[in-house]
């Protein structure tokens, strides 16, 4: 359920925005400006008609993005409508426009590779507990494994994550989008792709810097920051995929998951063995490798291989389309393909015109010289 869709927002993150307020939140904060929608009895459903007038409401060019806030967003009852109204935006928007979270809870990264078991044994460990004693209760939670994996799919697509209670005696006026000085702004984007490490943004950089915000800052792609995918292998013994040094191609090799023995001009979809969640505004292109004509005499079918971040399923395993020119065993384990990840396409608008004022080339194909 949600309380209210604020248009034109300027309070709650960078830009003009739309505010969604979720409703219902069991923190209680002493002093919380919010306390009229702490009853999860109340507020509107997020149906088809709020996902509209959400969507309708960022599309003017000006809106810079979407906060999601209390109420409490990653409450259990609130799950599943954060979750869809994420999914809406992101369907529509892509990454176009910012999301930003704000949560009572505390963000801890071992969220997102802990099974809940694990994961409510840590956070209650005093290794957890002993650096926020004043946060005992307020850890995201999770208390089965389908609210974890939407949990993990929330964390997992928003930009910014702004957390922890508002504390009273930690309030600080202008300290720019958020209540209090525990409060943390996370940059999602730079923790995801780091070993655990959050960054806070005003650690980081200036707050309206939108390398550091919204993106993937390259230079954090080193050995200690690598970007994390989650990858599932479908046979254990199957080659482990090589992390990219950087200094070489940055092509990483794909592999057969089964041997496989065709005649000239059949086709198949040869399953790679693999599944990913690959990062937010990310796809990866797949090729095949140099010498794959040469040794099995196949032709990928769609020439590229194209897989989106929404490719990401338990069994959406990868697979490569051929084509046989001759009779053919590839066995298994085989390096065949290759892939690299690409951000997406930025906005693009075609303005058309009569005429282009530059010199003409010569034609297509010509070198102009
Ligand atoms: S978490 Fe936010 S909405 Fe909930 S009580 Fe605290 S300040 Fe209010």
């Amino acid at each position: 359920m949600y309380a209210e869709i604020k248009e034109n927002d300027i309070a709650n993150g960078p830009g003009v925005r739309v505010s969604v307020f979720m409703q219902g939140c069991d923190l209680h904060c002493p002093g919380c400006h919010n306390s009229e929608i702490w009853d999860f009895n109340g507020g509107n459903p997020v149906d088809s008609d709020a996902i509209v007038k959400i969507l309708n409401a960022l599309e003017p060019e000006h809106v810079s993005g979407l906060s999601i806030l209390g109420g409490e967003p990653l409450h259990p009852m609130n799950l599943k409508d954060t979750y869809e109204i994420i999914r809406a935006v992101r369907a529509r928007y892509s990454v176009k426009k910012n999301i930003w979270l704000y949560t009572g809870y505390v963000f801890n990264p071992a969220i997102t590779y802990m099974s809940v078991d694990e994961y409510n044994t840590y956070a209650r460990s005093e290794e957890w507990i002993r650096d926020i004693k004043y946060l005992q209760e307020s850890f995201i939670p999770a208390d089965s494994e389908e609210c974890m994996d939407t949990i993990r799919w929330i964390l997992g697509d928003v930009d910014v994550l702004v957390d922890g209670p508002f504390i009273q005696s930690m309030y600080r006026p202008g300290i720019g989008f958020r209540g209090s000085t525990n409060q943390r702004i996370i940059n999602m984007n730079a923790s995801r792709c780091s070993s655990g490490k959050v960054y806070d943004i005003a650690e980081i950089d200036p707050i309206n810097s939108e390398e550091y915000v919204f993106g993937v800052n390259p230079s954090k792609t080193d050995n200690k920051d690598l970007l994390k995918i989650r990858i599932k292998y479908f046979d254990k013994n199957m080659e482990k995929l090589q992390k990219v040094d950087g200094n070489k191609s940055d092509w990483i090799d794909l592999y057969t998951a089964e041997e496989v023995t065709l005649r000239a001009g059949d086709s198949y979809k040869i399953p790679l063995g693999v599944a990913m969640e690959l990062p937010a505004g990310y796809e990866a292109i797949m090729a095949p490798r140099s010498g794959t004509f040469g040794k099995y005499g196949i032709l990928q079918t769609n020439s590229i291989g194209v897989f989106d971040e929404s490719f990401c399923g338990d069994t959406d395993q990868w697979i490569m389309s051929v084509y046989a020119t001759r009779d053919t065993v590839i066995p298994k384990f085989a390096r065949v393909a290759q892939f690299r990840l690409f951000k997406h396409q930025p906005a693009i608008k075609f303005n058309e015109v009569e005429v282009l004022s530059n010199t003409s080339r010569g034609g297509f194909g010509s070198t102009g010289i």
